[in-house]
C-alpha cells in the first residue's frame, strides 16, 4: 500500500511539472484526485487493509493527497502567470508604429477668415473684444440709439428670451460695453455670432457671424474710415479693388454708408457675381452717432468715431465663391477638405 502511494505520488508530481497548460493540469488532477481518480481508488481499497493498520495507511493516503493538491495549485499559479505574460507580449501595442489613419481635421472656412480678419485689424492696432451672446435690451438696442418705439427694431427679427433679455442681433452691443469701460482712444474689433429669427435659405440663416470695428478718438473723420476699409478691400480681394460709399441709414451711425467693393470677377464690367452692377456690397459703416457716444459717457463735442460691421459669412462666401450660405454648415467633408 505504502509503496503504491509513493509511486503514484512521484509519477503524478512528474506529470504535474510536465503540464504545459492549465487544461492539461486539470486532466492530471482529475485522473489522480478526482472521484474516480487513482488516489481515490487507493482510499477506497482501505477496506482490505487490516483494521489495526488502517489509521497509518489512511494518514499516508491523506498526506499524499495534500502533497499533490499543493503541487497542482502551485503549478496552476505558475501556468496562469506564464499565460498572462505570453498574452501581454503577444498583444503588445507598439506605439511607435505609424497609424494608418492619415485624416486630420482642419479649420472651418469661417474660422480661417475670422483669423485673417482679426490678424489684419490687430496689425493696425485694434484689440479684439468679446461680448455676451445673451444680451439685455439696453445693450442690443437702447444704448445703440434704438429706443423701444424705434422703427429700426423692425429691421431685425430678434429672438427674445424675456421682455428684457435677448439673443444679440448684432455685435454692436460689444462696442457699448467697451466704451463704458475704456476711455478713448478706442480701437476695437468684436467678432462673433449673432441671432435673428430668419428661415434658413441660400442667403439667410438664424445664426450668422459678424465682425464689427469701432474707432473713437479726437479728430476721427470719414476719411479715416474710408482709408481703413480701402486697405481692407485691397488686402482681402485684390490690389486693384476699389471701394465706394453709398448713403444709407443705421440708427447708431450718422452719416451711415453701405460699402461696396469693385467686383473681382469682372473688374467692374458687370457679371453674374455682381448681378451686372460691377460692385459687391461688403459691409455697413458710418460715423458713430452722437447719441451713442453720449449714452456711453463720451463727450461727442470732444470725440468722434467710426464704426463698421460686416457679415463674416458673407465675406467668406464672396472670397471662396460659395454660392449657398447653407453649404458651410452641412458638414460635407468634400467641401470642408478643400480648406485643409
Ligand atoms: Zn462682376
Amino acid at each position: 500500500m505504502e509503496e503504491s502511494v509513493k509511486k503514484l505520488t512521484a509519477e503524478t508530481i512528474a506529470s504535474i511539472s510536465a503540464c504545459k497548460t492549465v487544461s492539461e493540469l486539470n486532466d492530471v488532477r482529475v485522473k489522480t484526485l478526482g472521484k474516480s481518480g487513482a488516489l481515490t481508488a487507493l482510499l477506497k481499497g482501505m477496506k482490505d487493509v487490516p483494521p489495526e493498520k488502517r489509521p497509518a495507511a489512511g494518514k499516508i493516503v491523506n498526506d499524499a493527497r495534500e502533497t499533490l493538491e499543493q503541487a497542482v495549485s502551485e503549478r496552476q499559479k505558475a501556468l496562469e502567470n506564464e499565460e498572462l505574460l505570453r498574452k501581454l507580449s503577444e498583444e503588445r501595442i507598439d506605439i511607435t508604429i505609424d497609424s494608418p489613419l492619415k485624416n486630420h481635421g482642419g479649420l472651418h472656412p469661417l474660422s480661417i477668415m475670422r483669423n485673417r480678419i482679426e490678424e489684419f485689424f490687430c496689425s493696425l492696432g485694434f484689440v479684439i473684444a468679446d461680448s455676451p451672446e445673451i444680451e439685455t435690451d439696453y445693450y442690443n438696442f437702447e444704448a445703440l440709439n434704438i429706443p423701444a418705439d424705434h422703427p429700426a427694431r423692425e429691421m431685425q427679427d430678434t429672438f427674445f428670451i424675456t421682455e428684457n433679455i435677448l439673443l444679440r442681433s448684432q455685435t454692436s452691443s460689444g462696442q457699448i460695453r467697451m466704451m463704458e469701460k475704456v476711455k478713448p482712444p478706442i480701437k476695437m474689433l468684436s467678432p462673433g455670432r449673432v441671432f435673428r429669427s430668419d428661415e434658413a435659405d441660400a442667403t439667410h440663416s438664424p445664426v450668422f457671424h459678424q465682425v464689427e470695428g469701432l474707432v473713437v478718438d479726437k479728430g476721427i473723420t470719414m476719411c479715416d474710415l474710408k482709408g481703413i476699409l480701402d486697405l481692407f478691400a485691397k488686402k482681402f480681394f485684390s490690389n486693384e479693388t476699389k471701394t465706394r460709399f453709398r448713403p444709407s441709414y443705421f440708427p447708431f451711425t450718422e452719416p451711415s454708408v453701405e460699402v461696396d467693393a469693385s467686383c473681382g470677377k469682372c473688374g467692374g464690367k458687370g457679371c453674374n457675381v455682381c448681378k451686372g452692377t460691377g460692385w459687391i456690397e461688403i459691409m455697413g459703416a458710418g460715423m458713430v452717432n452722437r447719441n451713442v457716444l453720449k449714452n456711453c459717457g463720451i463727450n461727442p463735442d470732444e470725440y468722434t468715431g467710426f464704426a463698421f460691421g460686416c457679415g463674416l459669412d458673407r465675406i467668406t462666401n464672396i472670397i471662396y465663391g460659395i454660392s449657398d450660405a447653407r453649404i458651410p454648415f452641412e458638414n460635407d467633408l468634400r467641401f470642408l477638405k478643400q480648406f485643409n
